[in-house]
């Protein structure tokens, strides 16, 4: 790795590895997106994807705003995020409990990118590096609302549906236990 002697290159070295932490999201989100069973949850999600295709490409602006090539830095922190996200993948359970999982996973990359986000954006300012400032902006202001449309989601419904899913099953769970349990012989006590 290049040496960071300036504030320039701390700046570059985070655009790369946010550039990365975006690229691993649009190979991660499609398979998130299939898993997922609510409708409206699929939709945010799919919009999102969408729109981190253009996130992605104003990245490659705010480097060409800069006169520099699009190149990533391998970003450890989103890998680390996405696979706790692709764990419940392989989980086997209800619907609107994993639906809720996949909430919790995906905002957590929101909160990633939001942070990373604010952090180039005041690096850019101090920088004068204006284009790139609202390029990030942009970027920032989706990741924001798209954290905001989440929560929305999970309080709103998701959450609830996951509570009442797991009272559904404790409840099918005693009538099937009431229905192939013999009754219990009585016994009187004196
Ligand atoms: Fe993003
Ligand atoms: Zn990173
Ligand atoms: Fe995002």
């Amino acid at each position: 790795m290049a040496d960071l002697n300036t504030l320039n290159d701390l700046f570059e070295d985070e655009l790369r590895d946010v550039y990365d932490a975006e690229k691993q999201i649009l190979k991660a989100l499609p398979k998130i997106i299939k898993a997922t069973s609510n409708d409206e949850l699929r939709q945010a999600l799919s919009s999102h994807l969408e729109e981190t295709r253009g996130q992605v490409q104003r990245l490659e602006q705010a480097f060409e705003s800069l006169d520099l090539k699009p190149k990533g830095k391998h970003c450890a922190g989103m890998e680390g995020i996405l696979e706790e996200g692709s764990d419940l993948l392989e989980e086997d359970g209800d619907d609107a409990v994993l639906d809720a999982g996949f909430i919790a996973a995906c905002q957590r990359v929101e909160h990633y990118e939001i942070t990373a986000y604010g952090t180039l954006m005041a690096w850019a300012k101090l920088l004068g590096y204006r284009d790139a400032f609202n390029l990030l902006k942009a970027n920032e202001q989706e990741e924001k609302a798209a954290d905001a449309k989440l929560s929305k989601l999970a309080e709103s419904s998701v959450n609830q549906e996951a509570m009442s899913a797991g009272q559904e099953s404790d409840e099918d769970e005693e009538e099937e236990a009431a229905e192939t349990t013999a009754p219990p012989k009585r016994r009187r006590s004196a």
